[in-house]
């Protein structure tokens, strides 16, 4: 099978080995050869990585740049992704077995969100000098909105490079420097985007790479004193690592983790339609997707033609080969996904929940990390295949009788980030979406993501918000500037003592 480009980290404006010489294989998950590898950095690389983007900090030309000046790195590089979309959109899919049409549209995503953040770098000098009311003639007070320094950004494998993109483009944007650490099961597209940048020009230092192992690489890197934020996505386990290493630099962090989302359908929901955003709730990216709807509440009154019709429709699904163009249900990312992922459904088996349709690898792909469309019925709320979260093709469902009873399944969650109610009545949808637990909540739907709305979750499932405005905000030091306007004395101590001591 064609070999994938074979790459070094991307420290200082060039791709350089790891100290130590490691690689690490890349498999492809749907054929399970090894297709090329990728450099394994040890503490060694991280720190010059780091010493790289604080040398590009110091040397203060990137960081007090104008917006506009940084909007146009940021805009070459969307161009250059539009142009690679193809090529990038193959490699991610030979890399974490996504369906290809999934990996295009997350390329038009990724040049979407550097084409989003190019335009709010613009904006933000505008924003600059923003006067502040001190309700006195005596002062004045203007803000400036700074960059932070140096960025660390740790990210997962379902997304890859737009979960990257999610942090750099903006962090970017905002001035600061990077240091971007994928998962070590897909890094192939952003040791590409290290490349991409190279050739839009950014300035060495401004962008650096470094791949390998959680333990080996993410964590130095978690915890580097000269790091000044760490933008983490992640399992919620790794989420409280990264935190606390970067809490004990007194650096925030920004957490988007893992989630166990429940969609509601109502019993005045359009059963056709509604089956089909349960299906891609939980489907999509083969489940692999942290607000994925992998809980499912029915109202009982439609349940029997509602999991009629989802079986049916689950059981259309084409699985196989991800890079034919119709594939809609590719390989997870790895045999340790592939493994994880059926001891949950034999954990589901086990724990006494009916198995609707799928449960196994399809017998006629014999090679690969193939998973049939998956769905659970009769769940209860002890089940861990209800409370976990599986992140792969697996629905558990249940069903409810009153609204208060759907909220009160829903809400008894560890996690908090996504939620989907689906019913005909606006004030019902109104009414659920309030009371539901959760930093996204989609109406008659389930998944779309849109790069100017703030994305982020509640309890286990992390803090802070990234896209929109809110992910600018993230990698931004607020500075006020007060100044004394007066041209009276300030007057507290007296001039002369009032009394000889
Ligand atoms: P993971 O936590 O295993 O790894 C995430 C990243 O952390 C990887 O780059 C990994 O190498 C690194 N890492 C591992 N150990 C580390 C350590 N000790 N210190 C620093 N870094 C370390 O997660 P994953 O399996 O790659 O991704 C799946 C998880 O990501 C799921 O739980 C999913 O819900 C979550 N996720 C959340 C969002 C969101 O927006 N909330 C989006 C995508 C994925």
């Amino acid at each position: 099978m064609e070999r994938v480009p074979e790459r070094d980290l991307f420290i200082g404006g060039a791709f350089v080995p790891p100290v130590r010489g490691g690689r690490l294989p890349v498999i492809c998950p749907f054929t399970e050869q090894p297709i090329g590898s990728i450099p394994a950095a040890t503490a060694e690389d991280v720190d010059a990585a780091v010493e790289a983007a604080a040398a590009a900090v110091a040397a203060r030309q990137w960081t007090t740049s104008t917006g506009a000046h940084r909007a146009r790195f940021l805009r070459a590089i969307a161009d250059k992704v539009k142009e690679r979309k193809a090529q990038l959109a193959q490699l991610e899919t030979r890399d974490m077995g996504k369906p290809i049409a999934e990996s295009e549209w997350d390329m038009d995503d990724v040049a979407g969100c550097f084409e989003y953040y190019a335009g709010l770098a613009e904006q933000l000098d505008g924003r600059q000098g923003e006067a502040v009311d001190l309700g006195t003639d005596d002062f004045s007070c203007r803000l400036r909105r700074e960059p932070l320094g140096v960025v660390a950004a740790i990210t997962p494998w379902n997304y890859p490079l737009l979960m990257v993109a999610w942090k750099v483009a903006p962090a970017l944007a905002a001035g600061n420097c990077v240091v971007a650490k994928p998962s070590e099961l897909a890094s192939l597209t952003t040791l590409e985007l290290a490349a991409i940048a190279a050739e839009a020009g950014l300035p060495a230092g401004v962008l650096n790479v470094v791949t390998g192992l959680g333990p080996d690489a993410g964590a130095p890197l978690a915890g580097h004193p000269k790091v000044a934020k760490v933008a983490f996505t992640g399992s919620t386990a790794t989420g409280r690592r990264v935190c606390a290493a970067a809490a004990g630099n007194l650096r925030p962090a920004s957490m988007e983790l893992g989630g166990k989302s429940a969609l509601l359908v109502f019993e005045d929901a359009d059963i056709e339609k509604a089956v089909e955003w349960a299906c891609f709730g939980v489907f999509w990216t083969c489940g692999q997707i942290c607000s994925s709807t992998s809980r499912l509440l029915v109202h009982e009154s439609i349940a029997e033609r509602f999991f009629r019709q989802l079986k049916k429709r689950a059981e259309c699904i084409k699985i196989g080969n991800p890079l034919e163009p119709d594939c809609r249900l590719g390989a997870v990312v790895s045999e340790g996904q592939f493994r994880k992922v059926m001891g949950y459904i034999e954990a589901g088996r086990a724990e006494g929940a009916t198995l609707l349709t799928g449960g196994r690898r399809p017998p006629r792909l014999t090679r690969g990390y193939f998973i049939e469309p998956t769905v659970f019925i009769n769940v209860e709320p002890h089940m861990c295949i209800w409370r976990e979260e599986i992140f792969g093709p697996v629905l558990s469902a249940a069903t409810f009788s009153t609204e208060e009873e759907a909220l009160r399944l829903a809400n008894s969650s560890e996690f908090g980030l996504g939620a989907g109610v689906i019913s005909a009545d606006p004030e019902r949808c109104r009414r659920v979406s309030e009371a539901l637990e959760c930093g996204i909540c989609w109406v008659n739907c389930s998944q779309p993501c849109f790069v100017q709305a703030p994305w982020g979750g509640v309890k286990h499932s992390g803090f802070g918000r990234e896209l929109g405005t809110f992910g600018l905000e993230n990698f931004l030091s607020v500075k006020q500037i007060t100044t004394y306007t007066s041209e009276e004395k300030w007057g507290w101590f007296p001039e002369r003592s009032p009394s000889p001591r």
